[in-house]
């Protein structure tokens, strides 16, 4: 749908090849895997004429601001339920207020009744409203990626190449879901590696194994004895929205030989924790790729100069 580009990174690490999938700069609100998503979850809503749109997410979140510029592109009124708790000002949260989303504050403990609240709210008043889960999962988040598997596939085939390795930041694990349906309809053996950024295991991987077989159900596809989930709690240093000094200078670095920006609380920590991971585990002579999966408005959040 709309088929990033892959190119080769100047990485040496182990005499691995290194390439990255940039879906940062997929042309539409600063690109990234919510823009995959929110599409997918758009066309749902306009086909079916819903008329108000309902997510959530913290004050940084970069699904809310996806979702709040495809509300306002659409004309479709849209309600953001946020967690009271460490609200700051980011160019996310400017970005969705200028997009014209009403805002709800809610204990972190109430949101999904305030979610509630608002739906028959809505509905009361005559409208048809459409919720969106935080970060986009579900069924049609997890095809989006499953979609983004199949432009891997056709780069592979037309430049006569095979990755070893995916690796990416894995957050709500739907991402992660799509790359492994992917894989596991197309027969592939690869290793799909996500990073996690907060989340633990063995929760973590529950999540994505659940969302895998959800998907394969779905589309009639039988649903493996075994699904092999790879999902690392191991550099998730000191939690989401933490800047870390040795993720900073991994976005620094990157950004000097590549000019390529990495976020730290994503992207950055993904990027950090695949290099941490191949060092550890003398990982040699592969193909590595790394899906950039956007959050460009935090790398100016977080923009430091020593
Ligand atoms: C949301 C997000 C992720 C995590 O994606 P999930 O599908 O929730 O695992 C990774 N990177 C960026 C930049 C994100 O905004």
């Amino acid at each position: 749908m709309f088929d990033s580009i892959i190119c080769e990174l100047q990485l040496h690490l182990n005499e691995n090849k290194f390439y990255i999938k940039r879906d940062d700069l997929i042309p539409f609100s600063f690109g990234g895997n919510k823009v995959r998503k929110t599409k997918l979850y758009f066309d749902e809503i306009i086909n079916n004429d819903y008329d108000y749109v309902i997510t959530y997410g913290t004050s940084s979140s970069n699904h809310v601001r996806v979702v709040a510029n495809f509300c306002a592109i659409n004309k479709i009124a849209c309600i953001i339920v946020m967690p009271n708790i460490g609200i700051s000002i980011s160019s996310n949260l400017l970005l969705t207020k200028m997009f014209g989303c009403t805002i709800v504050e809610s204990d972190v403990s109430n949101v999904k009744e305030e979610i509630n609240k608002s739906i028959l709210m809505l509905k009361q008043r005559g409208y048809n409203p459409y919720f969106i889960e935080g970060g986009g999962h579900g069924l049609l988040g997890t095809k989006a990626y499953v979609l983004a598997y199949q432009e891997i596939l056709s780069f592979e085939t037309k430049n006569k190449i095979y990755f070893d390795y995916i690796f990416f930041a894995s957050g709500t694990g739907t991402t992660q879901a799509g790359l492994i349906v992917g894989s596991i309809i197309n027969n592939d053996h690869r290793m799909i590696m996500g990073i996690s950024i907060a989340r633990r295991n063995p929760a973590g991987t529950d999540i994505i194994k659940e969302s895998v077989s959800d998907y394969l159900s779905h589309i009639g596809f039988s649903v493996p004895s075994s699904i092999n989930i790879n999902f690392f709690d191991d550099y998730i240093v000191d939690g989401y929205l933490t800047t870390n000094p040795k993720i900073l200078d991994e976005v620094k670095k990157l950004l000097i030989q590549e000019g390529i920006p990495l976020d730290p609380f994503y992207t950055g920590k993904a990027f950090w924790g695949m290099k941490e991971f191949l060092i550890s585990n003398s990982i040699k002579n592969k193909n590595i790729l790394f899906i950039h999966t956007g959050g460009t408005p935090l790398f100016f959040d977080n923009l430091k100069c020593e």
